[in-house]
């Protein structure tokens, strides 16, 4: 059950410790406790969970998350200015909050959490999707994370979850789906913001699959599909020439058509073709 906490409210919070918000760090905070908490339960009862925070800011989702029952969130804010706010949450949940000033593309997490974790984290857009992409690619699967509930841009949420067939389907989609199911679990107007930014955002929910959805080997399915939307409006014989030899062939055996577009061919036949590249 969620229970909104005894700290100041959340403008309070930003004043006191003049907590401007600095474009150059992607700073738009999320304010309403109600909303936060919703997020923080996106993948269900956080009892007990240990979680991974990227980029708490004033501390408005690490709230969310604590009030939901998290038993140790991590929280990892590259801005010092926000370390006083952060303290205070942590001194009303005695032990369950640590804070480390450090840049999240920096730093490894497992010295501090027990896996599985889930992460939550509201980070700038370019951040997430880099942070996105190295924990869809691990050196392993399953990964040491069990879900990641991610804000993005709405239209990067979109290239996350789509489906073949559509303008938005590409190396985002085929990383994501390949090892986890992936939902958009809401989208957020710029008014849920402050400041507001110029576009909608959503929040990405991925869950981490036991194993990939086909077989095939991670790094050259990842070379394959790099390559093949590459240049997404060629046929794929033309947009993957030079892979392999013969790569029509390759292509045939997949149960691909040399003449598609890389848009068309789903998951599966990625897979396939990935397999049939490995052969070479
Ligand atoms: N989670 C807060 C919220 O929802 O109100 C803040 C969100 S704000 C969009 C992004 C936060 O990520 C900022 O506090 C910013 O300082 C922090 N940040 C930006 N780049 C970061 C990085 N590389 N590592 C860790 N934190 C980062």
């Amino acid at each position: 059950m969620s229970q909104i906490d005894d700290l100041p409210p959340l403008r309070d919070v930003i004043a006191t410790h003049d907590l401007r918000a600095k474009k150059s760090l992607g700073q738009n905070f999320l304010l309403d406790l109600n909303l936060t908490a919703r997020i923080a339960r996106t993948g269900g009862s956080l009892e007990g969970a240990q979680v991974l925070e990227v980029g708490p800011g004033p501390g408005g989702l690490t709230r969310g998350l604590l009030a939901e029952g998290a038993a140790k969130v991590l929280a990892i804010e590259k801005d010092a200015r926000c370390l006083p706010a952060l303290a205070e949450i942590a001194s009303a949940y005695p032990g369950r909050l640590e804070v480390v000033n450090a840049d999240a593309l920096k730093m490894d997490v497992s010295a501090h959490l027990t896996p599985p974790w889930r992460v939550c984290a509201n980070l700038p857009y370019n951040v997430g999707t880099e942070l996105l992409v190295r924990w869809l690619t691990p050196a392993s699967w399953p990964p040491p994370w069990e879900s990641l509930t991610l804000m993005f841009q709405k239209e990067v949420a979109e290239r996350i979850v789509a489906a073949p067939g559509s303008k938005t389907y590409g190396r985002l989609a085929i990383l994501s789906q390949w090892r986890c199911d992936t939902r958009i679990a809401m989208t957020l107007p710029p008014e849920a913001f402050s400041p507001p930014p110029k576009i909608h955002s959503a929040v990405v929910h991925l869950t981490a699959l036991s194993a990939p959805r086909f077989d095939a080997d991670a790094t050259v399915l990842e070379r394959v599909v790099a390559k093949g939307f590459n240049q997404r409006r060629k046929m794929l014989r033309a947009a993957l020439k030079g892979l392999v030899p013969d790569v029509e062939d390759r292509l045939l055996a997949a149960g691909i058509k040399p003449t598609d577009r890389a848009e068309q061919v789903p998951l599966e036949g990625w897979c396939a073709f990935a397999r049939e590249v490995a052969k070479v």
